[in-house]
Parts: C-alpha cells; sequence; structure tokens
C-alpha cells in the first residue's frame, strides 16, 4: 500500500557449520536491532540437502519478513550491507570461500517492497529464489499479500523438512490443543 508507513521485505538465511540455530537466532536479533526494522514473522526451521554439487553438511534455514519504517529512508543497498556485515561476525569471511560451498552464515535479501534492480552488489528481486525449496518453502509461512497468494499453491520439490517450528507456529498450534 502505497500510504502504509512501512516497507515490507523477505530475507532468507542458511547456516551448515557450527551452531547452526544459533547464527541463525543471532542473524535474527541482529537485524531487529537495526533502527527502523521490526522482525515481524519468522518461519520454522527447515533442515534442506545442500545444493550445487559441493558435498558438505546439512543446511538449517529459515525465512522473515521484515517491516522497515518508512522514516528511517534504509536503502536496499544499506539492508544489505548491513546482512553482510551480520554475515561476518558470525565468522563467514568472503575470501577463499568456495561458491556453494559450507558457510556459518548466508543472509540473502528476496524482496524489498517493488524495488527491483540488477547491479553487481544486488539484484531484487532475488535472481534464483524461486528456483529454491529451501528458500521457498519457508517464505511461504511468512509471506502476506500478493506473494502469499502466489505462494499458496507451491509444493516444494525437493520436499524440504521442517527441523524445529517457529515458537509463533508452535504456540498457536498449542492452543488449538490435541488433535
Ligand atoms: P552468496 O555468496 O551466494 O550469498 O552471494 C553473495 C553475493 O551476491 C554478494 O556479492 C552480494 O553482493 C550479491 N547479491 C546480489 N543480489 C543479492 C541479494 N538479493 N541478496 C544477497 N546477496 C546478493
Amino acid at each position: 500500500m502505497s500510504h502504509s508507513s512501512h516497507i515490507t521485505a523477505y530475507i532468507s538465511a542458511g547456516a551448515n557449520l557450527g551452531d547452526r540455530a544459533a547464527a541463525l537466532r543471532g542473524a535474527l536479533r541482529a537485524l531487529g536491532e537495526m533502527p527502523g526494522v521490526r522482525v515481524a514473522a519468522v518461519s520454522a526451521i527447515y533442515e534442506t540437502e545442500p545444493v550445487g554439487g559441493v558435498t558438505q553438511p546439512l543446511f538449517l534455514n529459515l525465512a522473515a519478513r521484515l517491516e522497515i519504517a518508512v522514516s528511517v529512508a534504509l536503502t536496499p543497498e544499506a539492508l544489505l550491507g548491513e546482512m553482510q556485515r551480520i554475515e561476518r561476525v558470525f565468522g563467514r569471511g568472503r575470501e577463499g570461500e568456495i561458491r556453494w560451498g559450507p558457510r556459518t552464515l548466508d543472509l540473502d535479501l528476496l524482496l524489498f517492497g517493488d524495488e527491483r534492480r540488477a547491479t553487481d552488489f544486488l539484484t531484487l528481486p532475488h535472481p534464483r529464489m524461486w528456483e529454491r525449496a529451501f528458500v521457498l518453502a519457508p517464505l511461504r509461512e511468512v509471506a502476506v499479500g500478493a506473494l502469499r497468494e502466489k505462494l499458496e499453491d507451491y509444493q516444494p520439490r525437493p520436499p524440504a523438512r521442517i527441523w524445529r517450528e517457529s515458537r509463533a507456529r508452535a504456540s498457536s498450534r498449542a492452543k488449538k490443543g490435541p488433535r
């Protein structure tokens, strides 16, 4: 909505080295500490097979919906820059890294409002998001509006397996009581 006071952005996070869940939690906390940024929804955590043919451990992946106050005038580039800083905090150096290889934390900016670009630094929407079950399965849980409709009938192939449910989902299930 054009008169909305916030921009909706979506990120995906993955980790397959070290304490994977701690890295994902730390990334969400760091994003939520940015001025004007609210982590509005977090998916369950999925455990997924690595893509790209490099033999490596399984990944944990999640997606989150961010609400960014228009008043802070955060650009998508500034958000990605901060995401890269957070990756470095969690031990991922960019030098010498194997493409498609193991990583302690990988953050991707999937969508930032309706922004579109294709520069060396940033492509929006994320160019590979529609091919990746490990992105789309969690994204489906946190999507709102037109994106939600687009993902409604999506069945991830190969199936992405839930590793741990988000606390929000788990508690809303608990409220419904035993089945
Ligand atoms: P990767 O190692 O696969 O996460 O790729 C990181 C590289 O992709 C960095 O050089 C980023 O500047 C670039 N990049 C381009 N578009 C995006 C995006 N939407 N989200 C994250 N990284 C991006």
